[in-house]
């Protein structure tokens, strides 16, 4: 493990929330504080939010909501807004990524793509703000014209994990903007850094108060009013399957419009006509990237039996030599688990799956229990032999810890493939053009990658099938999940009366 702390001591970050366009006082009240996932030293005091806090910020965005001041101001102008959101993100991208790299424990060179793709999402959001529009019906008859136009969802609330904070967020707020509404974010718990350093760039970008509010906290606490507020129209939820069922009963009584981008258990699935060093390199990016702490981790390798003993000890050779350390060191691929938990049920998952047939082939971490100061690291693992029935082929694991199945032919890969509750996405590599369609035909999954592996771009819709959710983020489908349709049917006044033998009342 390498270590480069000594360049990392900076002072601790401390942030208040963002309501109605102030920044408001963290002092004499209750805080979260964000521990280093590497060292466990100081990184970062947050308010813990409140139910009143909460309230306080849905008010301030129904109000800016219904005042009128984002949603019915030219689509232009809001267009621009994000294009001077996008550039304030870029200068100060640096810093940014340094805070992302910090909270998370994700390697910076990773967080500084993920600050660039936050950037690029609001420049992508300011195009569709200018290109929306809707449609007008002329077949309807000869006195009758009818519009069909979008209007902003309203209040959208925004529940975000920890593993992409800024990125996924720019995932749902630029769209949301770009159709008008106003917002109420709450970040995760673990990392609220930049979406709190978000906010002084919104309101230099020239956001009017009370279009976006910051609350900081707990999911039972700050979530759960979210989720049950009448006066939320829409609700945006990112994170794991369990919390997704949870927001969507607590939310039942006020039946908004809900958007969920839950848990991932993708597969990469390998044939033997496969370019095999592009293979091999995508395998260990989809299962290692982000510290295998990722939705659409390729976290399953299905690998066609005619060449499985040979990819996977080449697999395994190129795994043992990636870097676990410090996430600030740049020699670095793979940095610690979120949080001590999280590392605990990673590590839980690694000794169930050998007690379930699987074998080590790479890694098996045996750290004890961590208390902070050590790091939450868990060892690059490769289990191979892992069967259908084990747990560790259907459940999300969040780790880096990749499984090996073998497969035969094409039917059985889909079959195994599609065998878990999660349909978030997949990934097949084969030199086969009509193979790669039958196979990504069958995938049920939001999202199929041919010869390569979580790849994309704003225009390119993410979302899952089955217990992997529903609703579409990126992409013009992204833009339209916060926009409402109202029909407008409109007669010349030549219409035939309904009660013919009324006679006029005038
Ligand atoms: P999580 O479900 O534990 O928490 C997500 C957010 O929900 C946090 O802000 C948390 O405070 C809040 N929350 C918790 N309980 C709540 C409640 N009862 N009511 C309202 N809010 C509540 O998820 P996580 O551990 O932060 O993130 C990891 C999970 O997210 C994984 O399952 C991963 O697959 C999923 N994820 C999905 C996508 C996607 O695009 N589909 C992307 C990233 C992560």
């Amino acid at each position: 493990m390498s270590s480069s702390m000594t360049d990392t001591a900076t002072a601790i970050r401390r942030y208040g929330q963002f309501i109605d366009g102030r920044v408001e006082s963290a002092d004499d009240r209750p805080t979260i504080t964000r521990h280093s996932p590497v060292d466990g030293r100081e990184l970062a005091e947050i308010p813990a939010g409140t139910r009143d806090d909460t309230v306080r910020a849905i008010a301030a965005a129904r109000r800016a909501f219904d005042a009128g001041s984002w949603s019915r101001i030219p689509a232009m102008d809001r267009a621009r807004t994000l294009l001077r959101i996008a550039a304030l993100i870029r200068s100060d991208a640096a810093r940014l990524a340094r805070i992302e790299a910090e909270e998370t424990g994700k390697p910076l060179r990773y967080a500084e793509s993920d600050i660039a793709g936050s950037a690029e999402l609001f420049e992508y959001a300011a195009g569709l703000a200018m290109s929306a529009h809707g449609e007008a019906h002329t077949g309807l008859g000869e006195d009758c014209t009818a519009l069909v136009v979008r209007e902003p969802a309203g209040v959208a609330a925004m529940i975000m994990p920890w593993n992409f904070p800024l990125l996924l967020l720019a995932q749902k707020l630029p769209f949301a903007l770009a159709a008008g509404c106003t917002a109420v974010v709450k970040p995760s718990e673990f990392t609220s850094g930049t979406t709190l350093e978000l906010t002084s760039i919104l309101a230099e970008a020239g956001i009017p108060a009370g279009v976006v509010n910051v609350v900081t906290g707990f999911g039972a606490e700050v979530g759960a009013v979210l989720a049950e507020s009448p006066d939320v129209d829409l609700l945006s939820f990112t994170g794991s399957t369990a919390t997704g069922r949870a927001i969507t009963a607590a939310s039942a009584d006020t039946a908004k419009r809900l958007s969920m981008e839950l848990g991932g258990k993708a597969a990469n699935i390998v044939f033997d006509d496969a370019d095999l060093d592009d293979a091999l390199d995508g395998v260990l990016f989809g299962a290692f990237f982000n510290n295998g702490e990722c939705c659409v981790a390729g976290a399953r390798l299905l690998v066609q039996d005619t060449i499985a003993d040979e990819f996977v000890e080449r697999l395994i050779a190129s795994a043992r030599q990636l870097r676990l350390g410090d996430p600030l060191d740049e020699s670095v691929d793979v940095g610690p688990m979120i949080h001590a938990d999280h590392a605990r049920k990673v590590r839980g998952h690694i000794v169930s799956a050998e007690s379930h047939g699987g074998r080590i082939a790479l890694g098996g971490d045996r750290r004890e229990d961590d208390t902070g100061a050590s790091g939450h690291f868990v060892d690059p693992t490769i289990i191979v032999d892992v069967a259908e029935e084990s747990p560790e082929f259907v459940e999300e694991i969040f780790g880096p810890v990749l499984t090996v199945t073998r497969f035969s032919d094409a039917a059985e890969a889909v079959r195994l493939a599609n065998a878990t509750q999660y349909g978030l996405s997949g990934s097949l590599w084969t030199k086969n053009i009509d193979r790669a369609l039958s196979v990504a035909k069958g995938l049920r999954s939001g999202r199929v990658w041919v010869n390569t592996t979580i790849d994309g771009g704003p225009q390119l819709p993410a979302g899952g099938m089955k217990q992997s959710g529903y609703g579409r983020e990126m992409g013009n489908a992204g833009f339209e999940e916060f926009t409402e349709i109202k029909t407008i049917q409109i007669r010349e006044g030549r219409r035939q009366k309904a009660f013919p033998h009324i006679s006029d009342i005038s």
